[in-house]
């Protein structure tokens, strides 16, 4: 039942009503492409570039290995969205060339757009490749900065955008409370938000999320996180913009109908599941998730969260 279940739902993300969530997929290089399109994905909500740096430890890849790597991703969905995060090095992506090792506190220390800042060049090379590896696609393409904590964080990534001749939306990843919280503020400067909720939950609770004993608080579950979400997706909806989820949460199917119901506005996701998350989306209205989501932020515990929602949307 299951099985026909998923196979019956095919197409876009959306409510039993109608009301449209654009299910995306995250990638981490051209060699997840196959599945996320067999998976059903309307294009990439988060491709994370970090891959490509993988391989030389002392150097960044040439503007030419990038360009390569981006076309083929972007030429897998055409009249698509593709997503493309810059580099996020640091904390639990350190890379050697450009990662501080004598950091008491990685995580809380220089990554994501920080060290793109302290390093332009390799911003600049990434967002030049990016720019070169569009020309002439009809996709359309969204560039979005890791661990923006305020305004001027996401000016100087707009800048360096428009420096390198890019024509995309630029964005930022909400990440930090702080970006949440002034959510309208940051979207002076950009034109989308995307929320990590993995990042946002760690920095939320104060919780390494490479940390085991302290995982309790990396549920997404927990209602302060789920106050952030609502409040960076109400910032957005007042300033005419949008806001995805990347993170995590957006895989978790009924988590997915409370995000929805937060008003997030497209949900990206590991491909394996997509299926899961287009079936239960469609099996509720945007009204029932509205429900859902007030049930779990009224809540005072994750498993609370969870239990309530569950309960709005089963119909107890
Ligand atoms: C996140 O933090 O939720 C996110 C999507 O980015 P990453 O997991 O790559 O840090
Ligand atoms: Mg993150």
């Amino acid at each position: 039942e299951r099985k026909a279940a998923l196979a019956a739902a095919t197409g876009p993300g959306a409510t039993s009503d109608g009301h449209k969530v654009p299910l995306l997929a995250n990638i981490g290089g051209p060699a997840d492409v196959p599945a996320a399109v067999e998976a059903g994905a309307e294009g990439v909500g988060l491709f994370r570039t970090e891959f490509l740096f993988l391989d030389d430890s002392q150097n960044a890849p040439s503007e030419e290995k990038q360009v390569t790597a981006y076309r083929q991703v972007l030429e897998a969905f055409p009249e698509g969205r593709v997503v493309v995060r810059v580099l996020d090095a640091g904390a639990d992506k350190p890379l050697d060339f450009l990662t501080p090792g004598d950091e008491p506190n990685p995580a809380l220390g220089v990554r994501g757009l920080r060290t793109l800042l302290d390093h332009p060049d390799v911003l600049r090379t990434q967002l030049t490749a990016l720019a070169k590896a569009a020309e002439g696609l009809p996709v359309y393409l969204e560039v979005m900065a890791p661990m923006v904590a305020d305004r001027a964080d996401a000016k100087a990534f707009a800048d360096a955008c428009r420096e390198a001749g890019l024509r995309a939306k630029f964005g930022a990843m909400v990440e930090i409370p702080s970006a949440a919280l002034r959510a309208r503020s940051v979207l002076q400067e950009v034109e989308f938000l995307s929320l990590g909720t993995n990042d946002l939950a760690q920095y939320t609770f104060a919780a390494d999320r490479q940390v085991g004993a302290v995982s309790r608080l990396q549920d997404p579950w927990q209602p302060a996180l789920l106050d952030l979400v609502a409040l960076s997706a109400e910032a957005a909806k007042a300033e005419g913009k949008s806001c995805g989820v990347c993170g995590e949460a957006a895989s978790d199917p009924l988590l997915a109908c409370v995000l929805t119901g937060l008003g997030v506005t497209s949900l990206s996701m590991g491909a394996a599941s997509l299926p899961y998350v287009r079936a239960t989306l469609a099996k509720f209205t945007l009204a029932q998730c509205e429900r859902a989501a007030a049930a779990a932020r009224a809540a005072d515990s994750a498993e609370e969260a969870r239990n309530a929602a569950q309960a709005v949307l089963s119909g107890e």
